[in-house]
């Protein structure tokens, strides 16, 4: 092969400049102004660094999402109180969102972080149907006959979003391997 036919290793970021070094986070190829400006703290197209965020955050994130979101439900849900199916249905579907939005908002975090989330996320579900039977009106505390099944759909909803749409759930088999091994095996 010709040295002229040869490909010259180029920059990721300028494909018209030579590249110079490879960039020490992320192995890209970077030119000399690139390697200059950026040094050890990488390229033009590093991921950006993510920035760590405190579990406190996070359940404030999720509280005040979860309860956005169980405010609206409690408010629809006043229109259904005592209606049938529905009584039932919107409280579920009202901790579905809960659950949906206080976890759209706290990203992804630690296993027990999510637990932490799931009871904010539950806490704000129980609020917003309490807030629907309040807006009825009638007590959220009073008649257990009419109140309980709505809160335990709505905790239903809850814990049920995680497992119909939460994130990738690790395999059993993983979750075996940390435990060590199983006596049979
Ligand atoms: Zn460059
Ligand atoms: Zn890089």
């Amino acid at each position: 092969v010709p040295p002229s036919a040869r490909v010259v290793e180029r920059c990721a970021a300028h494909p018209a400049r030579p590249a110079a070094d490879h960039c020490p986070r992320c192995g890209r190829p970077r030119c000399a102004p690139d390697r200059d400006n950026g040094g050890s703290r990488g390229c033009l197209l590093c991921p950006v660094p993510v920035r760590p965020v405190g579990p406190v955050e996070v359940l404030v994130r999720a509280g005040l999402a979860g309860y956005a979101t169980a405010a609206v439900g409690g408010w629809i849900a006043t229109q259904y109180v005592g209606v049938h199916v529905m009584s039932l249905l919107v409280p579920a579907v009202v901790g579905l969102a809960v659950a949906a939005s206080a976890s759209a908002a706290c990203g992804r975090p630690s296993d027990a972080i999510r637990r932490a989330v799931t009871l904010v996320a539950a806490a704000a579900a129980l609020l917003g149907v309490g807030l629907g039977f309040r807006l009825f009106p009638i007590s959220p505390v009073e008649s257990a006959a009419l109140v309980a099944a709505p809160y335990a759909c709505a905790l239903a909803g809850v814990l049920a979003w995680p497992i119909l749409f939460g994130p990738v759930r690790r395999r059993p088999a993983d979750v075996s391997a940390e435990r060590g091994p199983s006596p049979a095996a």
